[in-house]
């Protein structure tokens, strides 16, 4: 249980009072004399051993038929617990069934895989894994709020229909009204003028270009909201539907940025290693044995910082045989970011300075006139974690690059205005929370960090 139930038990322990637990069954064991029930709240890692006798009046009747995933209510008093693996338990004066499960529950107490586990989500989070990786993207999704309210930032809610493709990318989903067989044409294509919105419109990739509208307003804000992209990539690392944090500084540049993104991957490490003990442990034990000293080491040394042509260079004398050959120009491949972070630097890296062919058309010009002020956070395992830019905010080099982009000007007339009206440097990155959850835990699927995941071929739940 979590030290403060444990706590809270306890203190009522004390007081002279019994104290009831309620919960799910993990495992039922009948002796001879006596039944103990392993149950969990999930509120927790561990669960409480209950221990229910012969005195009960449904023991015969009820206690004995109870079974893992029963819901039960156990009231009794806290005992020293003579048994391992647990310093009290509860000796019941009352269990009461409240539900009981079908022949058919599927979490027996044989391992399951990840992949049959992804098709009973509706159970899953009973598990010790995907309990645990609940309870670290609460942590860090409070960790997150804490570091930003700390420093002044406001939490922005930024749209999820918009009409703008920020990545402009093309990994779009389309929000319309119009069923597809009888939508309106104009000129042999449908006609979105007459759609819901008055135009096309999608889910958002990224809520940056709404972020910058409010750090030029607010100074320092951000956004942490769920964003979508029909990446029809089957890879461990990509979601549909995953959650992003983005938070956009004014009056900030590159270094600044940097600054701000190393600060911030160590305060969630630090804290979710501070608040989920136990859960961590389990993932150390049962997931991956370097996580906690990863994530130790990472919180205690300053990241590596480089640029891309510092990067290239080092990939080109790595004697590697890499899938993706490399050279100045080209993206760097996740193989590449994880020969970075994990055989070269051995640490976080924080990549700068990226060709601009290759870089969004936001991302702010470097005086060499081929390189944008970008950034990335590569670290060990899962390679980019982070990715960011100081924004250009030059009115004339903005449409300079618009144009070579083919993106139309007077769709994004807003984000040009931003640049003729008190325009000042600002920078901002996003993180995708998934990619963090999945470096913390050591989950080799991103399908396993996430409650509910969204892929190509797959919505249920
Ligand atoms: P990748 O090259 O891995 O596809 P990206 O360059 O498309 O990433 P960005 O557009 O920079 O990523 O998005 C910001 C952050 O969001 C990334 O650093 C990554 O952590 C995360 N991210 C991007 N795409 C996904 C996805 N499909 N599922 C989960 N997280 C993602
Ligand atoms: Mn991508």
């Amino acid at each position: 249980m979590a030290r403060e139930k444990v706590k809270a038990l306890l203190a009522r322990e004390a007081a002279g009072g019994t104290v009831t637990v309620q919960g799910w069954v993990r495992t039922a064991r009948h002796g001879k004399e006596v039944s103990f029930l392993e149950v969990a709240d999930g509120s927790c890692f561990a669960g409480v051993q209950v221990v229910a006798g012969p005195e009960l009046a449904n023991f015969e009747t009820c206690v004995r038929s109870v079974r893992t995933g029963c819901a039960v209510s156990a009231t009794g008093t806290v005992v020293d617990s003579p048994g391992k693996g647990q310093r009290f338990e509860i000796q019941a004066q009352a269990l009461e069934l409240i539900g009981p499960v079908a022949d058919d529950y599927p979490l027996q107490k044989k391992r399951h895989s990840f992949e049959f586990l992804r098709t009973i989500a509706h159970l899953r989070m009973r598990t010790n894994t995907l309990g645990a990786i609940v309870r670290v993207r609460n942590a860090a999704s409070r960790a997150i709020h804490d570091f930003f309210q700390a420093r002044g930032f406001l939490y922005l809610h930024t749209p999820i229909i918009t009409m703008s493709d920020a990545e402009g990318a093309g990994e779009l989903f389309r929000v319309t009204e119009f069923d597809p067989d009888t939508a309106p044409k104009k000129d042999g294509k449908t006609d979105f003028s007459q759609d819901f919105f008055g135009g096309e419109s999608f889910l958002t990739v990224s809520g940056q270009l709404e972020a910058e509208i409010g750090a030029l307003s607010m100074s320092d804000v951000y956004t942490f909201g769920p964003t979508f992209r029909s990446e029809n990539s089957n890879t461990s690392r990509h979601l549909a539907e995953f959650w992003m944090v983005e938070p956009e500084s004014a009056f900030c540049e590159l270094e600044g940025l940097v600054d701000l993104a190393e600060a911030f991957l160590k305060e969630i490490f630090q804290r979710v290693l501070a608040d989920c003990p136990d859960d961590m442990q389990f993932f150390n034990d049962r997931i991956d044995n370097s996580v906690l000293e990863t994530l130790r080491h990472i919180i205690e040394t300053p990241f590596e910082r480089i640029t891309y042509s510092e990067a290239i260079s080092i990939l080109e004398g790595s004697g590697q045989d890499f899938e993706f050959p490399v050279s100045w120009g080209v993206d760097l491949q996740s193989e590449h970011e994880r020969y970075l972070a994990e055989e070269h630097i051995k640490r976080p890296v924080v990549v700068v300075d990226y060709p601009a062919s290759i870089k969004a058309f936001y991302m702010y010009k470097n005086d060499d006139d081929r390189t944008v002020r970008a950034m990335d956070v590569l670290v060990p395992r899962v390679g980019e974690i982070i990715g960011g830019s100081q924004r250009e905010h030059r009115l004339d080099i903005l449409r300079e690059r618009m144009r070579a982009q083919g993106l139309p000007e007077d769709h994004y007339w807003w984000y040009l205005d931003l640049r003729r009206y008190g325009s000042v440097p600002h920078a901002g990155f996003g993180l995708g929370f998934e990619r963090v959850v999945q470096f913390m835990t050591g989950m080799a699927n991103i399908r396993d960090v996430m409650p509910f995941p969204r892929v190509p071929g797959s919505a249920e739940f």
